[in-house]
């Protein structure tokens, strides 16, 4: 490209061939040394056996779920022809950004929002609808907040002709109306949650009457449909090992694409929810350092109003708000937490994946909060320049890549800064509107507020 503004040899975008897609996920306990704290029974406090994972989810899954030494877990074959469509997704050089902030870092986004359900959600859909099939199964439940879990899971449940049923959050329910039809058109159930049509949405519903819902919830009944309809079995779209271990491929590629190029990154940064993506594009750059080949600075980018790695609690605890779930040790802000009513950034799960909370205990990685007025500031200012519409949840990391190249610039160092943009905002207007109406508002809960909800964690 003759006359380009920038001198780089390296192109705008970085598009890996169909060839070079990953054949084998990367699974990142292998190379820990401390594995993650194993989930458990709540009635008997012991380790989750198969028997007991297996009512609940696909065998295939659990097997995944359980396995800490396995390094890479083979794709299979009709997986690998479902991410053709979609992958390998591209590394881009974000040069208008870095044109616009005046920095010598250097900048890429690896971009999950192109395909039709917005998010990297789908890398780990289309697996566990494959092992849901493989296995025989009728169908599977699912929970769904902001809606990108349940779009992604109802596009792979038709497409392996399994039936779908998603509880959606209430609140999100009804302000999202567009995502629902999406789920609808893809031959999804899409149910308001919590609902009358379980026990566990029943007592919620008792206990808190008139509320709009919570992830948490949301989980509850589904896994408890799960449970009471035939030939059917819970999927959960974030939080859990297996999941990881299937968003592995955008950290894959990712390595794969700095090969080609031989781009070194000192930086690499993700938004974290359940820290589903950020687990998996940090994958194969943490088993480096695991390994002590290499070094890098991880950077877990959370939610001020949902701050479970910055100011939560490393400790057994619930899932879901029903308590149907297993326990599981991870940095959680109690499973009764529920953010505060103006927050529309996304993110909004009470814990985080088991993985990065043994790293981020052991000091392998960083976390930093930040508050959604700002978290919008950046989304604008990125899209703006890289003209690409980002998804709130991935604008936390868009914050934390602007802050860090702006000390670049006071500093003078040319860091190569690599972050997760894991969706479009399509489906987020009504929050772009609030912050360009000027109505959005900051929320961080009080000291006091988060002990309310630690006090509930099991004790045992
Ligand atoms: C669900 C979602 C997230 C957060 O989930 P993680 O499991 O933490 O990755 C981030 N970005 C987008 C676009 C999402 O849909």
């Amino acid at each position: 490209m003759a006359n380009s503004f920038h001198s780089s040899d390296i192109p705008y975008k970085i598009y890996l061939s169909e060839d070079e897609l990953p054949q084998a996920w990367y699974n990142v306990r292998a190379d820990m040394k401390t594995k993650p704290a194993p989930i458990l029974n709540p009635a008997t406090h012991q380790p989750c056996t198969f028997e007991e994972l297996s009512h609940v989810f696909c065998d295939e899954l659990v097997k995944q779920e359980l396995d800490n030494d396995t390094a890479y877990i083979p794709i299979p074959q009709p997986i690998l022809d479902f991410y053709r469509m979609y992958r390998p997704s591209p590394l881009i050089r974000a040069y208008f950004l870095e044109k616009e902030l005046d920095t010598p870092a250097k900048i890429y986004y690896k971009f999950e929002g192109n395909n039709t359900s917005g998010s990297h959600k789908l890398n780990s859909a289309v697996a566990q609808a494959y092992y849901a099939k493989q296995q025989g199964l009728d169908g599977v439940t699912t929970e769904t907040g902001a809606g990108q879990w349940g779009t992604a899971l109802s596009m792979a449940c038709s497409f392996f002709n399994l039936a779908c049923h998603v509880y959606m959050v209430k609140c999100s329910y009804e302000q999202k109306p567009h995502r629902r039809e999406v789920m609808r058109t893809f031959g999804a159930e899409v149910t308001p949650s919590p609902s009358d049509t379980t026990e566990a949405g029943r007592r919620i519903l008792q206990a808190h009457p008139g509320t709009t819902g919570s992830l948490g919830c949301a989980i509850s009944e589904a896994v408890e449909k799960a449970i009471t309809t035939p030939n059917t079995r819970y999927v959960l779209g974030s939080v859990l090992s297996l999941v990881s271990l299937h968003q592995s491929i955008i950290g894959l590629e990712t390595q794969a694409a700095c090969k080609k190029y031989g781009i070194k990154p000192d930086i690499i940064i993700g938004c974290a929810g359940g820290g589903s993506n950020l687990s998996g594009l940090i994958a194969p750059f943490m088993g480096e350092q695991l390994r002590g080949e290499a070094k890098y600075r991880f950077i877990a980018v959370e939610p001020a109003s949902c701050p479970s790695f910055t100011r939560g609690k490393y400790a057994y605890d619930f899932c879901d708000t029903g308590h149907v779930c297993p326990l599981a040790k991870m940095y959680t802000l109690g499973s009764d937490f529920i953010p505060s009513a103006n927050h529309a950034g996304g993110l909004r799960y009470h814990g985080m994946s088991s993985i990065l909370s043994e790293l981020y205990a052991e000091g392998q990685m960083e976390a930093v909060a930040v508050e959604q007025t700002s978290v919008f500031a950046a989304a604008r200012q990125f899209a703006r320049v890289e003209g690409n519409l980002p998804a709130p949840e991935s604008s936390h990391a868009i914050r934390v890549a602007i802050d860090e190249a702006l000390k670049c610039k006071k500093t003078g160092e040319a860091k190569t800064i690599i972050f997760g943009l894991t969706g479009t905002g399509f489906f987020d207007m009504t929050a772009y509107k609030n912050f360009n109406d000027g109505t959005m508002t900051d929320y961080i809960p009080t000291d006091a507020e988060l002990q309310r909800s630690f006090d509930l964690l099991p004790k045992f």
